[in-house]
């Protein structure tokens, strides 16, 4: 590519504008922003996804299935410094680092690529007119003065956890508190919302990596001076929670979820994200039919999948003690000798034989979840899959472990009572495993699970829910619904900044 060649897009402009979507490197970032930077797409508006060579691979067949169907969209790649960052080669997604240590030197690579970005942008025909950056790259605020557009935010989790934040800094309510696990409420949040300090994400909880500690609050700095905020959440799952936050910012919210619904047959699902090649997806959904409706257990911790051995051990057990049939994910490289050896050596792997489903990377998610086979779902409360449980329209059982996860918890068990906690009571910080105590036994599992699948006019009321909550999710997706509604009003507005 000469410097002054400009990269077009095939497709002829229908609209004048052009969208630019910057998404962090992790599969909970990276997937619910390409989902996204598709439907504004499918909207014609230009857009183009900047990312790195690894990254860009695994979503490239979804992206050229649009292209072909008319979608003005196209995928831009900046090289990833990993060996000037001190990374190994290969790993340009945080999921894929052989250690959470190696998050400080991540961020430094992600933080060289900001010239490149620039470059790439200044190549750029038509001439981007707003960027929809993740809030964790931080210089985009600068390239997004520099180019004089817009930059909106992508958090990445709802307006629950936006306003619980907001409140928790002004109010600091948590600090009052004489020891971690005291309860207190959370002023000014709908509902009666109590936390512990114990559960709170790293800026009020934070953990020993001081670096991270202190990315943190730039962040935080960065995002209050952002264009506005667009979620991946729908009105009317969390709509006092939006109104609340709006007004006590005065930022703008675009909510626009669940984005996981652009992918509307099994095609767009199995090509979502192409992780594991070696993987044949349909054979899951070919072991799923030979199950009645409701009778499956879907157990996934989300893509980093940071429970220790001791605490996966008595999730494993939990499943078994129900005897229903189950799929397991079981990703992830913490840990993975030991729990090999007692999958194997204690025999677990032999007993739950035909009717269980152990998959040791990465499971087509969106493909299992919706099968009619599939009655619950044990989540570690990532945003991305609860709301991906909601679309389905599966009741939830919640056990979080780290991040925002407990508030997305909060959500599930007491917004939308379309859930039952395993019981989990703290945070275990990323990098911080080791020590850390189980804290849910085989028998909570079991228990939370059949409180969800179990007969009886309470699980039926949960399973009633959930169906209600799917219903609504696909309502504010498709024409004429609140998210497609908020859509049009961002792109309006970026058309009005544009002038
Ligand atoms: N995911 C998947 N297969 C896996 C693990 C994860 O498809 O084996 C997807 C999941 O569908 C979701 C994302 O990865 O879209 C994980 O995001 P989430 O916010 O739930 O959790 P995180 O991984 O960021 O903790």
């Amino acid at each position: 590519q000469k410097p002054t060649e400009k990269l077009a897009m095939d497709s002829a402009p229908l609209c004048p504008l052009h969208f630019v979507f910057i998404p962090f490197m992790a599969p909970g970032h990276v997937i619910p922003m390409v989902d996204m930077a598709k439907l504004f797409a499918r909207r014609k508006v230009n857009v183009t996804i900047v990312t790195t060579p690894l990254n860009s691979i695994q979503f490239q067949a979804t992206i050229d299935r649009e292209i072909k169907s008319g979608s003005p969209i196209q995928i831009q790649i900046v090289e990833f410094p990993f060996a000037e960052a001190g990374i190994p080669k290969g790993c340009e997604s945080i999921d894929t680092l052989p250690s959470m240590s190696l998050m400080s030197n991540f961020n430094k690579a992600v933080c060289m690529m900001q010239q490149p970005i620039e470059e790439l942008l200044e190549k750029l025909s038509p001439i981007p007119c707003c960027i929809i950056a993740d809030k964790h790259i931080i210089y985009v605020a600068d390239i997004a003065n520099k180019f004089n557009v817009p930059r909106i935010i992508f958090d990445g989790t709802n307006c629950f956890h936006l306003l619980c934040n907001h409140i928790l800094r002004k109010e600091r309510v948590h600090e009052d508190v004489s020891h971690h696990e005291e309860k207190f409420v959370v002023p000014g949040m709908p509902g009666r919302i109590e936390l512990k300090r114990s559960q709170l994400p790293g800026i009020f909880n934070p953990g020993k990596d001081m670096e991270l500690n202190v990315f943190r609050e730039q962040v935080k700095e960065s995002e209050a001076k952002a264009y506005g905020i667009v979620v991946n959440s729908f009105e009317e799952l969390e709509g006092e929670y939006v109104e609340e936050y709006k007004r006590v910012t005065g930022h703008k919210v675009w909510c626009v979820g669940p984005v996981s619904l652009s992918n509307n047959d099994e095609l767009d699902k199995a090509l979502r994200i192409q992780r594991d090649s070696s993987h044949d997806e349909s054979k899951y959904v070919k072991w799923l039919d030979s199950w009645p409706p409701r009778s499956v257990i879907y157990v996934c911790l989300g893509s980093l999948n940071r429970a220790i051995p001791k605490q996966l051990i008595e999730l494993g057990l939990g499943l078994e003690a129900t005897k229903r049939p189950f799929i397991w994910v079981l990703r992830g490289g913490y840990g993975r000798e030991e729990m090999e050896k007692w999958l194997l050596e204690d025999g677990f792997e032999e007993r739950v034989k035909g009717r269980g489903i152990l998959i040791k990377g990465w499971a087509p998610q969106v493909l299992i979840l919706p099968h009619k086979a599939i009655g619950a779902f044990v989540t570690h409360c990532g945003w991305n899959s609860t709301l991906e449980g909601i679309c389905a329209g599966v009741p939830l059982v919640t056990f979080p472990l780290f991040g925002e996860q407990f508030y997305n918890e909060k959500v599930v068990v007491q917004v939308m009572e379309n859930g039952v906690s395993v019981g989990a009571e703290s945070v275990v910080h990323l990098g911080e495993e080791d020590n850390s105590p189980v804290q849910v036994m085989k028998g909570n599992v079991k228990d939370a699970i059949e409180k969800v699948m179990g007969e009886g006019e309470e699980e039926e009321k949960f399973r009633e829910r959930a169906r209600k909550y799917r219903d609504m999710a696909w309502k504010a997706i498709e024409e004429g619904g609140s998210s497609y509604h908020n859509m049009s009003q961002l792109i309006e507005d970026i058309l009005h900044v544009k002038g």
